[in-house]
């Protein structure tokens, strides 16, 4: 039995079997033991006149080890058993001088440069259940909603934005010149959206989404960008861009809701280290509301939804604080919001997530359907609080016509989508999907502040160790 079934179960008084990591050993007495399946450590006693000195000497902060002992009440506060050591045996002993992960609070930046030991942290290891519980909780929604998860593919011949960002897959040697054709005998990237491919999809199977890795060589070094993340695509036949606003609100309320349930022991502690690093901020950059307050929240309250006609006109006449403005002007209509406007709109005029729909047509995607005023296309953008754009979907564009002119208009070879153009030829339909990077709804979920903390092993400019 793991740690978490121990204090799940109600049994004291009887023998058990645990084998976990030490994080510390106390006057030659204390072991608190972890073996990653809840936050808490199970306490374990040991009578050092039983143990012999060799194992007592192994018993080291980051060393594995097996105990075998009698679960009882404990008398010590916050701890419901603990467990009287009859026997240790070290299964993998670890030397303390120079064992990395010290009982003591490290930096995350620290942390990064150790990413293969960081998951032996309270904070890590709680972040990291929370993914796991989020990602099945996305795959339970789509499931109890209809929807069919489809694989899309990993190496693609298509650029589904139509802008450049990606990164070329080949077996060339780029040291020899050689005229042998590539392995695909054409030029190869690996994905950056599954969404052209899950809209085939969704024109057959009906409701569909992918939940896999996707690659963008944008080199934008931010706390919400990385070169690697997980990205959830759902796409759905039959329905319109209002449809698409309602799914993604459903969804995203329905898998906070899950966590919320299901992860309470971690999220009440990222709780306390949300509160602990708030409170470094200078007042005016501090969030109103606690993390799990700003879950329950999100889960409660109907996000606000603005066409971009309506944000730009609210960003025009505001300014974000008394002395500055913007540090990118708000000229015009067209303009594309930066993320000093989205965060103004989230976090101080509306202070709720906030859904912006009907953007100009100029900055969006060659798919996206074209509306009646020939200006602006049915895309929306969901924008959270703290983490800014968690959301991009749209409206397709389902007319044949209207779809070759704007794949003209942006210089989208029509030849290498004839697949995509087909779709528009036999039996099209209305249909809508968004895109939500998972690591930002775990930024979310979690209240930490960098991505890189989010995923176990981040991919950055310049960064791919491990
Ligand atoms: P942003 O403006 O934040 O760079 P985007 O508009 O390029 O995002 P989309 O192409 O709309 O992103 O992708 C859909 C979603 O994927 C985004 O809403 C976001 O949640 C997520 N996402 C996009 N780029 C990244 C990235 N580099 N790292 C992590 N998540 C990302
Ligand atoms: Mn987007």
């Amino acid at each position: 039995m793991n740690i978490r079934q121990l204090f799940l179960g109600d049994e004291p008084n009887q023998e058990v079997c645990v084998r976990g990591w030490v994080r510390t050993f106390r006057a030659n007495r204390f072991i608190a033991l972890n073996d990653g399946s809840c936050l808490a450590n199970m306490q374990c006693v040991v009578d050092f006149e039983q143990i012999p000195e060799d194992v007592l000497a192994e018993i080291n902060t980051g060393a594995a080890v097996e105990i075998t002992g009698n679960l009882v009440e404990s008398q010590g506060k916050g701890q419901k058993f603990e467990i009287r050591a009859r026997n240790v045996i070290i299964l993998g002993t670890s030397n303390p001088d120079e064992y990395p992960i010290q009982p003591k609070k490290h930096s995350l930046e620290f942390l990064r440069e150790k990413a293969h030991l960081r998951i032996r942290t309270n904070t890590f290891a709680a972040v990291m259940r929370v993914r796991a519980t989020l990602s099945f909780a996305v795959h339970q929604y789509f499931t109890q909603n209809g929807f069919y998860q489809v694989h899309t593919p990993i190496i693609t011949g298509s650029d589904a934005e139509g802008a450049g960002e990606m990164f070329r897959v080949t077996t060339k040697n780029p040291e020899q010149a050689d005229d042998k054709p590539d392995f695909f005998g054409k030029e190869t990237n690996l994905t950056v959206s599954g969404q052209l491919e899950a809209e085939t999809y969704a024109m057959g199977l009906g409701k569909v989404y992918t939940f896999g890795p996707t690659f963008r060589a944008e080199n934008s070094n931010t706390s919400r960008h990385l070169a690697e993340f997980w990205m959830i695509e759902p796409e759905v036949a039959f329905s319109d861009l209002n449809d698409n606003m309602d799914l993604a609100e459903d969804f995203i309320k329905s898998v906070l809701a899950y966590v919320l349930e299901h992860c309470k022991e971690d999220l009440s502690f990222l709780n306390q280290r949300f509160a602990q690093e708030e409170a470094k901020k200078p007042q005016i950059e501090r969030s109103s509301m606690g993390l799990l307050e700003r879950l329950q929240f999100v889960t409660q309250n109907e996000f606000k939804r603005v066409s971009y006609t309506e944000a730009v006109d609210i960003l025009r006449n505001s300014k974000p604080n008394k002395k500055k403005k913007f540090k990118y002007s708000v000229d015009g209509w067209g303009i594309d919001l930066q993320s000093e406007h989205e965060r103004y709109l989230v976090e101080k005029h509306f202070t709720c997530p906030v859904i912006i729909f009907d953007y100009p047509a100029e900055i969006k995607a060659f798919y996206m359907r074209m509306n009646d005023d020939g200006k602006t296309v049915r895309a929306m953008d969901v924008l959270f609080p703290g983490v800014g754009e968690i959301v991009g979907g749209s409206q397709r564009e389902e007319r044949l016509d209207k779809l070759v002119e704007r794949m003209k208009a942006m210089d989208i070879h029509e030849k290498e989508l004839w697949w995509y153009t087909d779709l528009r030829r036999f039996g099209t339909a209305e249909h809508a999907g968004f895109g939500l990077g998972f690591e930002r709804l775990v930024l979310y979920a979690t209240g930490m502040s960098n991505i890189r903390d989010v995923i176990p092993y981040p991919r950055t400019p310049l960064s791919a160790e491990f």
